[in-house]
């Protein structure tokens, strides 16, 4: 398979788009409770500080360079990385390819509506694909044993989990065995853009590696968490000379 580079102590696939689809093929195939990461800066800068996350990304059967910041920090450090695999992508390729294959999907997580609304793209996109359920992300302890129960009854291929960094990892490792999925993938804020609520950076932008400025300006909220980018460059810089 591909060879992993680490960063930050998290170990990262070198991974182009059409071999983590490959990946993610086999790993369906093989019904092992896999766990699929989609690692941007900021995901590995909080496994820098969390120990948990860290772990769980270093057990995960295939973790994606998400993000500009990803594939810069393993160039940097010497390592050969192909390209950019976004979550989102990730997300659309299997969906394409997932009427012929007869892969079915189960969407966890955001906000209510959301999930549907996002179900609803797939299945104007994707003609023929099987969405077999959705759960909004919003939940207490108590809910969870009928979220895993409706999870697990549906019986899907994969599992999109869309509850935000780290909780969907954390979930996901959690119930990985109970819920018996043979993949799960955190998607962050995936069924948000699928479903309109969120736009995506233009192409151009995204070309030019600028994704992470249009979603600060297009969500204020979120510009406070721009300030780990300098820092994951900073720290990667400094781990390369030690
Ligand atoms: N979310 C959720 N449950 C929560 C917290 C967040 O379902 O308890 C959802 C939220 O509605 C959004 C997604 O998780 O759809 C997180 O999106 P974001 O773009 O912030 O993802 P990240 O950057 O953390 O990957």
């Amino acid at each position: 398979m591909s060879e992993r580079v680490e960063i930050l102590g998290v170990k990262v696939d070198a991974v182009t788009m059409a071999q983590a689809v490959e990946c993610v093929e086999k790993l369906i195939a093989a019904k092992k409770n896999s766990i699929v990461a989609t690692a941007n800066a900021e995901m590995l800068m909080r496994a820098t500080k969390d120990e948990e996350l860290k772990n769980i990304l270093n057990a995960a059967e295939l973790v994606v360079p998400d993000g500009a910041g990803t594939v810069w920090a393993a160039r940097h450090l010497g390592y050969k990385m192909p390209e950019r695999v976004a979550g989102f992508d990730l997300v659309q390729e299997l969906m394409k390819i997932a009427p012929s294959k007869g892969y079915k999907f189960f969407l966890f997580g955001s906000a209510p509506e959301i999930a549907d609304k996002a179900k609803a793209k797939a299945e104007e996109l994707y003609s023929g694909i099987k969405i077999v359920g959705t759960r909004n992300g919003y939940f207490t302890s108590a809910d969870e044993p009928a979220i895993i129960e409706q999870i697990k009854n549906s019986q899907p291929d994969i599992l999109l989990a869309a509850l935000g960094v780290p909780k969907q990892e954390k979930w996901l490792a959690a119930h990985k065995n109970e819920l018996n999925v043979p993949v799960s993938i955190g998607v962050g804020g995936t069924f948000d853009v699928m479903a309109g609520a969120v736009k995506r950076a233009p192409k151009w932008m995204q070309r030019a590696k600028l994704e992470w400025l249009f979603r600060a300006m297009l969500q204020p909220s979120r510009a406070g968490r721009l300030v780990a980018l300098p820092k994951f460059v900073m720290k990667v810089v400094r781990s390369k000379k030690n």
